[in-house]
């Protein structure tokens, strides 16, 4: 029998002791300084999406701009259908959304929470300490866990405390790299003023981001203008692209974006016809059959032409000003909202952990899961497909393999 504490009681952590405490092999300690799973509850506004349809496992490392390599092993385990499976052994139906984000059938992130602590309160050999972890040693062949209650000893620890957790001081203390981390899927301040069309949401648009040197292709979501600059899915995934790019007032980060999905030259004959047809219309009213209508007034106010013009008097130079900005409204993105962010970037350097047992590489008995590590997905399912991928993983290696002899052996004097 081996004693495994696992440091955090969010997915990831869940997920691992679940794993690890299967045919009563292990005895397993949950360290959760909050509730366990609350980190849950507001995912996905509350409905939960817990997974995406992407159902082979090199198309969903895709989704990861950090970790897509160091994925294919964790996924080739654990995917998609597993996911799925899974929870429908716990009593949780899913359904699948038109985007390909699924959810639990109860729209309740409340619901797979409870499933999950139902799961851990059927394996007997699951503690819980709600305990806030201070310190993690190893000495010898086993480890000391200090909380801040008192001290425990383990032959295995699995670190699974989130993108803004204190695990990362823990691995850096146990001698590993730690990757910078950065917000990533967070609302953008713009120099633009965007306040008299804020609240506006444009859906499925697309964005021209390059992310380490290529273009990615079809990058599309809705946006919303807010006070300080544009928020929204497609906003996120442009943020996550860009989480390690440093822009500020002086050198912002230019997006375009295309507003209404066409080209240049196809957007330009549709606006060209309505024009037509409606010669004594104010152009900026035929505008708005494209875009909401103070978004229309906006751009012809950025163009400086006058939104009262009739249709019949715009001109071909005016007109293309106006198709151009449609298809390539261009912002000039100067920081990111701070403490919004869903996901952390950065975290324990991957080049430490072995992925097909996700083991520490420097440390034996010492394994990760969860958004700790320097993973992240983009917006759609993928953050919590890591922590039931990454759990699954590091949860099934801590049952399978030996516990250290040592452990055992202090435990027959000290009865911890
Ligand atoms: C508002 C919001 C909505 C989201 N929606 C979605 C979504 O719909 N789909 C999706 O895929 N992803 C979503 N995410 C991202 C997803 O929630 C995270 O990627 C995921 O929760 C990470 O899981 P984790 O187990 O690695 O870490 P966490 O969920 O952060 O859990 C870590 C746990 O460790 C505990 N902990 C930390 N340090 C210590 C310590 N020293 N001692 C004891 N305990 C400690 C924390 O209290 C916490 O409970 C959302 C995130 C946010 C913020």
């Amino acid at each position: 029998m081996s004693k495994i504490a696992v440091i955090g009681g969010g997915p990831a952590g869940v997920m691992a002791a679940v794993t690890a405490s299967k045919n009563n092999l292990n005895e397993i300690f949950i360290f959760e300084k909050n509730g366990i799973l609350n980190t849950l509850l507001p995912t996905g506004g509350g409905r939960c999406n817990l997974a995406n349809a992407q159902y082979n496992f090199k198309e969903l490392a895709k989704f990861y701009p950090r970790g897509e390599k160091f994925l294919y092993s964790v996924f080739s385990g654990f995917s998609t259908n597993d996911t799925l499976q899974f929870f429908e052994k716990l009593g949780v139906k899913t359904y699948t959304q038109e985007d390909g984000r699924i959810f639990p059938v109860s729209n309740s992130s409340l619901e797979v929470k409870n499933a999950l602590l139902k799961e851990i309160d059927k394996h007997k050999n699951i503690k819980k300490a709600f305990e806030k972890v201070l310190e993690i040693k190893k000495e010898n062949d086993f480890f000391t866990v200090t909380t801040n209650k008192k001290s425990y000893k383990f032959d295995k620890v699995i670190i699974a405390t989130g993108g803004k957790g204190s695990g990362q001081k823990f691995a850096k203390h146990l001698g590993h790299n730690i990757v910078e981390l950065r917000p990533a899927l967070c609302s953008l301040i713009t120099m633009e003023n965007f306040s008299d069309i804020s609240g506006i949401t444009l859906k499925n648009i697309k964005a021209d981001v390059f992310f380490k040197n290529k273009k990615i292709n079809n990058l599309n979501g809705d946006i919303l203008f807010t006070h300080k600059g544009v928020s929204g899915p497609l906003i996120y995934k442009v943020s996550s692209y860009h989480a390690y790019v440093d822009f500020d007032k002086v050198n912002p980060l230019v997006v375009s974006l295309n507003l209404v999905n066409k080209d240049f030259g196809q957007f330009d004959k549709e606006f060209l016809e309505v024009l037509k047809k409606n010669p004594q219309k104010e152009a900026a009213n035929v505008f708005s059959e494209f875009l909401p209508k103070n978004l229309a007034t906006k751009i012809f106010e950025i163009e400086n032409i006058n939104p009262k013009t009739k249709s019949g008097q715009l001109t071909k130079q005016n007109r293309t000003a106006l198709s151009q900005k449609a298809v390539n409204f261009v912002v000039n993105i100067t920081g990111r909202s701070k403490g919004e962010e869903i996901v952390m970037a950065g975290g324990v350097d991957l080049k430490e952990i072995n992925p097909k047992t996700l083991e520490s590489k420097l440390v034996k008995g010492l394994y990760f899961c969860g958004e700790v590590m320097d993973i992240d997905g983009l917006t759609g399912g993928f953050n919590l497909q890591n922590c039931w991928s990454s759990g699954f993983r590091a949860g099934t290696t801590c049952e399978r393999s030996e516990p250290s002899a040592h452990v055992n052996k202090v435990d027959e004097m000290e009865k911890f």
